[in-house]
């Protein structure tokens, strides 16, 4: 599927490359990031006929993976995209839900991992129950990603901070449906297969603003160990028109971005990481064999220089790329390969 690119989509590929590969624009374009983050509210004062909505943006903890959720405000009420992980994460989005004065109107979950939806039962248990929206095969995910985390035995580490039982979403919305809560229209995007199994999104026309969960990443190493690669950068190309007239995409980790710029850098790090386990197959076709280690540590040296202006949610740069998504990716590109000699 990566090999179908065309030539010419290549050659723009290779000069993002080289613009995101330039340290100093891309320390400017973060604190370019960083401003445009703080003068959120006044960017988006757009809808002529009703109050702008406000948008508060709460970031769990380096130990729960630095994830965002962000709290929609208008005139009638409150709109919670994502609830962060442990219930430690909690407390600043309860406070703000609670000194607004306003009612949870409903929650959505951009997509089915624990670090999205782990703290939602116990924020529901402080605040009430609101209806929890999301599309249908990221709702019928929830259970069964929870049970993966005990039964993988790491959510265990946080004992009692994580909330055993997870809350599964209640109220089912389709792609292109548009979603009225708190006076405000969204219209949602299934995106299929991304960096989680599912990927959801939010567009709200009226403020040009798009909350997609984990489908992008600002500053932080894209996310292929789902093996879902070759899919993302498919999704990827049909983003750009499906966010058209967007200004500003809040994703589900690091700061606001403008889409191009997002898209462009997930599209430049999946392909660069692509790059470097296609080189591992090409010197260890059997699959039964393991790539030779000296190999693994080139790869993994070119991508930290490549990605070293990224976050890697509180792991060493290397473990992140070696431990979460080289084992993923190489067995997804394996099965390509496997796939197309048949
Ligand atoms: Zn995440």
């Amino acid at each position: 599927m990566y090999s179908a690119l065309g030539r010419p989509k290549r050659m723009l590929l290779h000069l993002a490359v080289k613009f995101i590969g330039n340290r100093d624009l891309m320390r400017n374009s973060l604190l370019l990031a960083m401003a445009l983050a703080l003068v959120t509210p006044a960017v988006h004062a757009a809808p002529p006929s009703s109050e702008a909505p406000k948008v508060q943006r709460f970031v769990s903890q380096v130990k729960s993976y630095e994830a965002n959720a962000y709290l929609i405000e208008s005139s009638e009420g409150l709109v919670l995209v994502d609830g962060l992980m442990l219930q430690s994460d909690l407390p600043p989005l309860i406070g703000a839900i609670k000194a607004s004065g306003k009612p949870l109107k409903g929650v959505f979950l951009t997509h089915p991992h624990v670090d999205h939806f782990g703290g939602l039962a116990p924020l529901f248990e402080a605040v009430g129950q609101a209806p929890l929206y999301a599309t249908q095969r990221t709702a019928d995910l929830v259970a069964q990603v929870n049970q993966r985390a005990f039964d993988q035995g790491w959510i265990q580490a946080f004992g009692d901070d994580y909330q055993k039982s997870a809350v599964t979403p209640d109220r089912i919305v389709k792609h292109e449906e548009v979603l009225s809560i708190a006076g405000m229209d969204f219209t949602v995007l299934d995106l299929g297969a991304m960096e989680a199994d599912n990927n959801g999104a939010l567009v709200l026309p009226a403020a040009k603003l798009a909350f997609v969960g984990d489908a992008l990443l600002s500053s932080h190493v894209y996310y292929v160990g789902e093996g879902n690669s070759a899919e993302t950068l498919l999704a990827l190309d049909k983003l750009e028109a499906q966010l058209a007239g967007v200004e500003l995409v809040h994703p589900g980790h690091g700061g606001t971005m403008d889409p191009a710029r997002l898209i462009a850098d997930n599209r430049q790090q999946i392909q660069a990481m692509r790059e470097e386990v296609a080189k591992l197959i090409d010197a260890t076709p059997d699959p039964k064999q393991r790539p030779d280690a000296a190999l693994i540590n080139a790869s993994l040296d070119r991508l930290s220089r490549r990605f070293a202006a990224h976050s890697s949610y509180g792991f060493p740069l290397r473990v992140l790329i070696a431990n979460f998504n080289f084992p993923g990716l190489l067995a997804e590109m394996r099965a390509e390969r496997a796939a197309a000699s048949h």
